[in-house]
């Protein structure tokens, strides 16, 4: 229903992270003039997570800069924050969602933003054990690390790597310790993930791949004499690492608990169709980190937890919302950036363990782009490092049915372009 249909019309946004605060702003500038309504579980005003484990973590970004939507800019929208307010349950016959202190919030129609949260710690969490989802983890995590000493990161994928980073620029000693033999290799493929695990190298960073930790103890008496319990790791191989912080970064569990019962089928993310509504739910619409959608391109269900994702789905939740007779497909091109040390690492399209072709740039060092194709020939996604411009090309490039040697030769020929040099290694 729209709400230039109807004065009741009101929009109920659960979850006020970046999908939700954009779905809502993006709500008044495709024309919605109902209610809109956002609940978040977070007492803080909405906020971004990137900076959490780069900017926000080293202190390079304050909180104010890190913020989404101030109550200013609410009010002036017309949007109504209904913050520290966690919903608990959702009624779809009677179109109402239920908060944690039993306030009933009825609604014309539901947006779920409710993400993801940390994977908790299979090891307990004693002080000095951290995980890294929200403002509150990041303000705790930085005092730790702001104490020095010694880190343990469990964890190599992007958030335990981001954190690595950060804290050897803090001037931490290092350590990320992941059962996988190579760090997203799962993303990147073997020997993309092998470059990714010598990247931690170079900085200091002693790595532990293709080790398990068995389990996190505290050694009390040190918190006595310094304030601060010394952590062992311990690791599968029978070693131990002895930490004054250890991050925990193994994952993500969908927040889908308050919907049990409703009706509204979660598996793995909140299924909908094409246009980001819920299946068998037309009132429900699911955007972000918690949405499991049809992406046509694909002809498959996909969720994925890109921040890209998450604002480009926001604005096309909002037009299906605000013009249902005239709903949009949303089938983004996939795009997630991760920063590590001086690398800035773009990913776009399909990657993973599939056939690559690599491209290196002699003329500025750590220049990277890998081209990886599905079938073994036709290019479908890209890993670059410090080369924005091939990143463009690359993205532009998805779905256009192009081989990963046309494309090898484009990025060559930018490279000659750019620098009158020709790629250093090409090598399938
Ligand atoms: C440290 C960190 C670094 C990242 N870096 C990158 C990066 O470099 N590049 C990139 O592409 N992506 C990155 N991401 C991922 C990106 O931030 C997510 O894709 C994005 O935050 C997803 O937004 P979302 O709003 O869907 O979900 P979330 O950010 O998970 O927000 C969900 C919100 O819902 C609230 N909520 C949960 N349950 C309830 C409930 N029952 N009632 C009310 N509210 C509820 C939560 O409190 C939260 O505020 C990073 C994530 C983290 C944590």
């Amino acid at each position: 229903m729209s709400g230039l249909e109807s004065a009741e019309a009101q929009v109920v946004i659960v979850g006020a992270s970046v999908a939700g605060s954009k779905t809502a702003q993006a709500l008044r500038t495709a024309g919605y003039e109902g209610t809109i309504i956002l609940v978040g579980a977070d007492t803080d005003l909405p906020y971004d997570k990137p900076p959490l484990s780069k900017q926000v973590l080293s202190g390079a970004m304050t909180e104010t800069e890190n913020g989404l939507l101030s109550r200013e800019t609410a009010a002036q929208a017309g949007i109504v924050l209904k913050l520290g307010a966690p919903a608990v349950g959702v009624d779809t016959a009677a179109r109402v969602v239920t908060l944690a202190d039993g306030e009933t919030v009825p609604y014309t129609t539901l947006v779920v933003a409710t993400g993801v949260r940390a994977r908790p710690s299979p090891w307990g969490q004693p002080a000095g054990v951290h995980l890294l989802r929200t403002l509150d983890d990041a303000r705790a995590l930085r005092t730790d690390l702001l104490a020095g000493g010694r880190l343990v990161v469990i964890g190599g994928g992007f958030i335990g790597s981001e954190v690595s980073a950060t804290a050897s620029k803090l001037g931490m000693k290092v350590q990320i310790v992941d059962p996988v033999p190579v760090p997203m290799a799962r993303i990147l493929g073997d020997e993309t993930g092998g470059v990714m695990s010598a990247l931690h190298t170079r900085y200091g960073v002693e790595t532990f791949f293709g080790t398990g930790v068995t389990d996190i103890t505290v050694d009390e008496p040190n918190a006595a004499a310094t304030g601060r319990p010394t952590l062992s790791v311990h690791l599968d191989s029978g070693e131990v690492l002895t930490a004054d912080t250890v991050v925990v970064g193994i994952g993500t569990i969908t927040n889908h608990e308050w919907l049990d019962g409703s009706g509204i089928l979660v598996e793995n993310g909140v299924v909908c169709d094409q246009f980001c509504r819920a299946v068998g739910n037309p009132d429900v619409y699911a955007v972000g980190d918690i949405a499991r959608w049809l992406h046509t391109r694909h002809n498959a269900l996909v969720r994925t937890e890109h921040w890209t994702t998450a604002v480009e789905q926001a604005q096309c939740v909002a037009h299906n919302v605000t013009h249902p007779d005239d709903p949009r497909e949303f089938a983004p091109v996939e795009y997630v950036w991760s920063d590590q040390y001086e690398w800035k690492v773009q990913i776009t399209g399909r990657t993973g363990a599939l056939t690559q072709l690599t491209l290196a740039d002699d003329s500025v060092p750590d220049r990277i782009a890998v081209l990886y194709s599905e079938d073994g020939t036709h290019y479908s996604g890209a890993m670059t490092v410090n080369w924005p411009k091939a990143l463009m090309a690359c993205r532009r490039a998805v779905g256009t049915g192009v081989t990963i040697t046309e494309l090898g030769e484009t990025l060559t020929a930018l490279l000659k372009k750019s620098s009158e040099k020709t790629a250093a290694a090409v090598r399938l």
